[in-house]
């Protein structure tokens, strides 16, 4: 049984401090603010992970948007991508001719991002474009531009600011590594498929 009750139950280390993660959206805000000068965009977060980085990076965006969100997912035991991507939650908006900007919190394999960016443009978007907090360049394994993101990540499972362990620990302020003894628990708990899975840790 692995003791998760507390933050330092599962996080082994810090890899991106409040401090970092608040430069990374004031450059990013600050980027933004010029490509997106004049185009009232349709920013769209990637639910749920993304809600923390976006309530932050788009109060760096001196630009006025609109906001919408979806939920797709891809994830079939939370740590490996299936392959398959469905929609959870639809946008509430009508994309076409509208200059959409996905937030997310990580692009992994490319293959949820790739997703919503073929929906998007399907529905008659004039431009698609994302910006993640976090780009794990090393694990894509489909063709997909990444336009902005905050830092680069090797292939560790990050936790924090968003980003889940069994969607618990999103209110982590920073973001951690899991604590590896952690990680073949975790796997084990997604696949007994129950209705609520932390209730086993
Ligand atoms: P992809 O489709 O790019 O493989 O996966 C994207 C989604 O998987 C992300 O939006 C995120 O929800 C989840 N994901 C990928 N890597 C990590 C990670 O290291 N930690 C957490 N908590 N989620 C991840
Ligand atoms: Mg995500
Ligand atoms: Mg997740």
């Amino acid at each position: 049984m692995v003791k998760a009750d507390n933050i330092n139950d599962i996080i082994d280390h810090k890899l991106f401090s409040e401090d970092d993660i608040h430069e990374m959206c004031v450059r990013l805000g600050k980027q933004l603010t010029e490509d997106y000068a004049g185009k009232k965009p349709l920013v769209v977060g990637a639910l749920k992970g993304a809600i923390y980085f976006l309530t932050d990076l788009t109060r760096q965006m001196d630009v006025a948007h609109q906001l919408d969100f979806i939920d797709v997912s891809s994830y079939g035991d939370g740590f490996e991508s299936t392959g398959k991507v469905k929609i959870v939650t639809d946008l509430a908006t009508d994309v076409k001719d509208r200059d959409v900007l996905i937030v997310e919190d990580i692009v992994d394999t490319g293959l949820t991002l790739k997703f919503m960016k073929d929906l998007i443009k399907k529905r008659g978007a004039k431009s698609v474009k994302c910006c993640a907090m976090l780009n794990k360049e090393s694990r894509r394994n489909v063709d997909v531009d990444l336009e902005y993101y905050g830092s680069k990540v090797g292939n560790e499972f990050v936790v924090g600011y968003g980003l889940d362990f069994l969607n618990m620990y999103r209110n982590i302020p920073y973001v951690g590594v899991l604590k590896p003894e952690v990680l073949p628990y975790f796997v084990f708990v997604y696949k007994s498929k129950l209705a609520n899975p932390a209730m086993l840790i």
